[in-house]
């Protein structure tokens, strides 16, 4: 290195290390958590959108994929106090509260003690706060940033905790908890604390200023792959955007925090292609926080998951020698013949599904068992993939659960739980202060590189 290359390149390591120092400059945040989104879905959906031929995606790039490019990882574990596995209500409290917790427990940290919530120190230091979830809003993580409970399934006082809280922005399902039993007069308080109440997509356009309770179902939003039946509800997207607008007016700026609920939905029923609309759900709003954030430049968008949810994935299967011996040219056999590697088709399968299979397997459950023929299911499970199935080869059908099994392993999909596992969380960091949140790092450590990047750490 000649003298000159030396000094400018001192002065270049200069500039770098007062920009890496001076911590502080966010001043929005976007939280965005793929509820059950181990690094499987995001992959999943990453490389369907690439490889596919998706109609809704004629660039074959997801925002998801351009906004990780664009962005700063990290990986991070999710375990509780004493258990490796975590569920949404212990992994929201962590996340939100920077302390150890246990499972079921809302916003408390393992000694049962109410911990201070992300959101609650953002009211202190000016800022508006917001929170919505495409399930419903007393759903464990949503909870676990706005209220203070035993266990999760106290959504009834979560509801009164989140009114107390009243952050200007409060959108989802879960009408009956603000409206039914112990809560009858709840809505008519939430007026009274100024809040416009808007059930649908036409009341949220009206809204123009001012704090606004979103609930846009009795109970949970429907999953993605059946929301084209509800025109009236507003979609994850639209409401983040509608958020942002009235969050934004603030000029000490926001905190948003989104839940992208059902991919952990979708896990949980071993529905690859409910999955799959589950991902694009998330994508489009992705799109609209990233375009949001270049605008804004003073804007940390974060995005990451508080579990893993099925463990799932496209894996290969053996057809038996005489299905598949495919040769050569020169009658060589090609990989041993019978093995099937899963097919590129099945992503253009699950960007058709029209119905959560696992609406469609309660559904049959409840049916009298003669009414199952074999014509019947095929028909059924051909309106709800959208595609005309062959159940032909598939055995037992009486038995329900066992053909949507089959249904999964001749697509070759393999799924390893029903519920959560311990898989490592990706995240992804995007604008202002995204550099904080690289490396393996605990779910209890976001809170204080969130911190770090408001500027709300003691030096
Ligand atoms: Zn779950």
């Amino acid at each position: 290195m000649n003298g000159f290359r030396r000094i400018a390149g001192i002065i270049f390591a200069g500039l770098l290390l007062t920009g890496s120092l001076a911590a502080g400059e966010v001043k929005n945040v976007i939280w965005i958590i793929g509820d059950g989104m181990g690094p499987e879905a995001m992959g999943f959906f990453m490389q369907g959108v690439r490889y596919a031929g998706l109609e809704a995606y004629p660039g074959k790039v997801s925002n998801l994929e351009t906004l990780m490019n664009g962005g700063e990882w990290g990986l991070f574990f999710n375990n509780t106090h004493d258990t490796v596995v975590t569920d949404s209500a212990a992994s929201a409290t962590q996340m939100a509260t920077g302390k150890f917790s246990r499972p079921e427990f809302v916003g408390m940290d393992y000694n049962s003690q109410p911990a201070e919530t992300l959101l609650e120190l953002a009211r202190k230091q000016g800022k508006s706060i917001g929170i919505i979830s495409d399930t419903y809003i007393t759903d464990a993580t949503p909870a676990g940033f706005t209220a203070h409970v035993q266990n999760r399934n106290q959504k009834m006082e979560i509801a009164r905790q989140i009114v107390a809280l009243a952050p200007e922005v409060v959108m989802g399902g879960g009408q009956k908890y603000f409206t039914t039993g112990e809560n009858k007069k709840l809505l008519r308080q939430a007026k009274k604390k100024g809040y416009r109440v808007a059930l649908n997509k036409k009341d949220l356009a009206a809204v123009k200023s001012g704090k606004v309770l979103g609930l846009f179902a009795p109970e949970a939003i429907p999953m993605s792959v059946e929301l084209d039946q509800y025109p009236a509800i507003p979609s994850l997207a639209e409401q983040t955007q509608k958020a942002v607008e009235l969050l934004s007016q603030n000029e000490q700026g926001f905190i948003l925090v989104v839940e992208a609920g059902k991919i952990d939905w979708a896990g949980h029923a071993n529905d690859a292609g409910a999955w799959f609309h589950e991902m694009k759900a998330l994508d489009d709003l992705l799109g609209y926080v990233k375009s949001y954030a270049d605008k804004n430049g003073e804007t940390l968008v974060y995005l990451n998951a508080d579990h893993d949810t099925g463990l799932g994935a496209f894996t290969y299967r053996h057809l038996g020698k005489e299905k598949a011996m495919q040769k050569t040219a020169q009658g060589e056999v090609l990989y041993g013949g019978d093995t099937d590697y899963a097919s590129f088709d099945a992503f253009r399968q699950f960007a058709q599904q029209k119905k959560s299979l696992y609406n469609l397997e309660l559904e049959l459950k409840k049916m009298p068992a003669a009414q199952l023929t074999p014509q019947y299911l095929q028909k059924r499970l051909s309106e709800a993939l959208g595609y005309e199935v062959d159940i032909n080869e598939f055995e037992n059908l009486s038995d329900v659960s066992g053909l949507f099994k089959q249904l999964n392993k001749s697509r070759g999909l393999v799924w390893a739980t029903p519920n959560h596992s311990s898989l490592p969380i990706l995240s992804v960091a995007y604008g202002q202060e995204a550099d904080e949140f690289t490396g393996v790092y605990h779910n209890t450590d976001i809170l204080p590189r969130m911190k770090n990047a408001l500027g709300w750490s003691e030096e």
